[in-house]
């Protein structure tokens, strides 16, 4: 099957929700990265992010359009547009209509899609998971979710850093401690802040606040000490980020360096 006719076919399969076909016609490999055998396949990976968003949006419309060939790869303009009704990750139904559009570039592995999304920039995909009710509008990043959401790992992995593999991080040697002592942000607490998520630094296992809170005490750590690496503890959360490298590792990173 070519490029175009494999999209046409997951378009329709998407419409359908007709996940086995979507799988099938989805490669195993990201465009520029093969998940290992311990992993989800990228085919496994796609499914797990559209499923729960076509629950979530019972009328979700996902269209192709703009293909252009450029040797073995097309590029084209996927948008996605649906009203978002029931529950996803944790955030109730919003009732808002949700639209995205990104460029794609698209090449077959062994016959089948391998996607590239090529504007996966920060802010616009932030403000698509901000109409979903998974972050807080603009003017309350400092406080905590009205609700406890869970947004796949894998997810925030391709929006905080716009790729689907590891980025290349030399710091795991500087990880001494994985398991915080205490659940609050000490600086915070004493002053009466509120927060909206805790980080805890892999080196000495200094708490504190996140990134979009009023004080942002663990970058203020980072900064301060040169720690690079630190974990979410947001519920059961564990994912790493490396302020150095801008690198993003799921939880069972952790696993690895757990005493
Ligand atoms: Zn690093
Ligand atoms: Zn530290
Ligand atoms: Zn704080």
């Amino acid at each position: 099957m070519t490029v175009e006719a494999s999209l046409d076919e997951s378009v329709r399969a998407i419409a359908d929700g007709d996940w086995q076909t979507l799988t099938n016609l989805l490669s195993d490999s990201f465009f520029a990265y093969s998940p290992g055998a311990d992993e989800p396949t990228a085919g496994q990976r796609i499914v797990e992010i559209v499923g729960p968003l076509k629950a979530a949006m019972p009328d979700l419309a996902f269209s192709i359009s703009n293909l252009a060939s450029d040797g073995d790869l097309v590029t084209a303009t996927v948008s996605l547009t649906g009203t978002h009704l029931n529950p996803l990750w944790g955030s109730p139904g919003t009732g808002n209509v949700v639209e995205w559009v990104s460029q794609i570039t698209v090449k077959l592995i062994d016959g089948r899609l391998a996607v590239r999304f090529d504007d996966m920039t920060f802010p616009d995909s932030v403000a698509v998971l901000r109409q979903l009710g998974l972050v807080n509008p603009p003017d309350e990043m400092d406080k905590p979710l009205p609700h406890p959401v869970s947004v796949p790992e894998f997810l925030l992995k391709v929006v905080m850093t716009g790729q689907a593999g590891d980025k290349e991080c030399t710091h795991f040697d500087q990880i001494r401690t994985t398991e915080p002592t205490t659940r609050v942000c000490a600086e915070c607490f004493s002053q009466g802040v509120n927060w909206p998520a805790l980080r805890m630094c892999l080196t000495c296992g200094f708490v504190g606040c996140c990134d979009t809170s009023k004080n942002k005490h663990m970058i203020k750590h980072h900064e301060e000490s040169g720690h690079p690496l630190m974990r979410s503890m947001r519920m059961k959360e564990g994912w790493v980020w490396c302020y150095v490298d801008n690198a993003f590792f799921g939880k069972d990173l952790l696993g690895k360096y757990s005493a």
